[in-house]
C-alpha cells in the first residue's frame, strides 16, 4: 500500500513560540521503493518520520493528513495507531544505545515481537534464532544470550533491525541509522538493509544526513530545508544533476569531492527567512527570492522548489 502524506504540517508550541517543524509536505512513497530523505539537522526529517509513525511528542500539533492506502492514519485513534505501529510500519530506532532494554536479554526482546504476534513459545525462540542469524551474526545463540550492553554500536543496529522487520510490516521508517558508526560498521548497515530489503520486500523511508549511503541505497531521494521539501528525484538523477541550489550544496559538501561545507546555517525554526527559506545562502538569490515562496515545480521523475526553474 502506498504511504502518502497530504499538506502536512507539524508545530511544536514551545516557551520561545510556535515551531513549524514540517511545512506543508505533500509526498507520496511508493510500495517496495527506497526512498531516503536528506537534509542538514533540523530540517524535520526526523519529524516527517515520527509523524507517520504517530509518535509525535505531546506540545506537537499537526495539520494536513496521511494515508496508508485507503486508511488515514491522522484520523486515527492512539489505540487503532497501535495496531497499524510496528505491525505494518516499524521504527529502526536512531539511536540503538537507548531504544533496546539494557536489563533484558537481547534474544527476549525479539522474541516478544513474535510473542505479540500470537505464536507460541518454542516458535518464538526458533524464529528469534533465524532472525538473527539473516542478520549476519554466525553465532545467533551467543547474541540472543547476550544483554545489549555486551554488543557493539553495530551488533546493536542489527538487533533492533531484527527488532523492526520481525513482525513483517510493509513499511520501515529508519532514523539515522548509520550515526555515530565508523565506515566499517556502516557498511555493514547498509548490507543488512539491503538483505532486509531483498528478503523482506518493504518500502524503506532512510533518513539521513550519509549522503553516501542514501546515494548507494536509496532510488528516490527527498530533500528537505527548514521543514520544506525542495527537491526531489530518481537517486541517480538527484546526485548526478541536482537541480536546487541547497542540494547542489550538499552534494558538493561530499567528503570525495573535497569537502567543500556550504557556507551558512539553517536557520532556526522560529525565524524563518521570507520568501524562499534558502535565499540568505543562496549564491543565485535575486529580489524575487526574498518574498515569494517558489512553488515546487515538476521536473524529471521528482520535482524541485526554486524560482530558477519556473
Ligand atoms: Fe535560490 Fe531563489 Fe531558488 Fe531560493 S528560489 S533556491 S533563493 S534561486
Ligand atoms: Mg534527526
Amino acid at each position: 500500500m502506498e504511504l502518502y502524506t497530504k499538506d502536512l504540517c507539524v508545530r511544536f508550541a514551545t516557551r520561545s513560540g510556535d515551531i513549524p517543524a514540517v511545512n506543508h509536505v505533500s509526498l507520496a512513497f511508493s510500495e517496495r521503493q527506497v526512498t531516503g530523505i536528506i537534509g542538514e539537522t533540523g530540517s524535520g526529517k526526523s519529524v516527517l518520520g515520527l509523524s507517520i509513525l504517530g509518535l509525535l511528542q505531546s506540545n506537537a500539533s499537526v495539520t494536513g493528513q496521511i494515508f496508508l492506502g485507503e486508511r488515514e492514519l491522522t484520523a486515527l485513534s492512539e489505540r487503532e495507531l497501535c495496531t497499524v505501529r510496528g505491525r505494518e510500519i516499524a521504527l529502526v530506532a536512531q539511536n540503538p544505545a537507548t531504544s533496546l532494554n539494557p536489563s533484558v536479554r537481547v534474544g527476549r526482546q525479539i522474541e516478544e515481537v513474535f510473542r505479540l504476534a500470537g505464536k507460541s513459545t518454542p516458535d518464538c525462540r526458533r524464529l528469534t534464532l533465524e532472525l538473527l542469524r539473516q542478520m549476519a551474526f554466525s553465532d545467533p545463540k551467543q547474541i540472543a544470550g547476550a544483554y545489549p550492553f555486551e554488543l557493539s554500536g553495530g551488533m546493536r543496529q542489527r538487533v533492533l533491525t531484527a527488532i523492526a522487520v520481525a513482525a513483517r510490516p510493509q513499511w520501515l521508517i529508519a532514523d539515522e541509522p548509520t550515526k555515530g558508526l565508523d565506515a566499517v560498521v556502516r557498511n555493514q548497515v547498509y548490507d543488512t538493509f539491503c538483505m532486509v530489503r531483498d528478503q523482506y520486500r518493504v518500502g524503506f523511508i532512510v533518513i539521513t544526513h550519509d549522503l553516501l549511503l542514501a546515494r548507494k541505497f536509496c532510488e528516490r531521494i527527498v530533500v528537505m530545508y527548514c521543514g520544506r521539501v525542495l527537491e526531489t528525484n530518481a537517486a541517480r538523477e538527484l546526485f548526478e544533476h541536482p537541480r536546487h541550489p541547497y542540494t547542489q550544496g550538499l552534494i558538493a559538501s561530499l567528503p570525495h569531492l573535497g569537502m567543500k561545507p556550504m557556507a551558512g546555517f539553517s536557520p532556526a525554526f522560529t525565524d524563518q527567512p521570507s520568501g524562499c527559506v534558502f535565499h540568505p545562502r543562496c549564491p543565485y538569490a535575486e529580489a524575487r527570492c526574498r518574498h515569494t515562496e517558489p512553488k515546487s515545480i515538476p521536473c524529471g521523475e521528482g520535482s524541485v522548489c526554486c524560482h530558477r526553474y519556473a
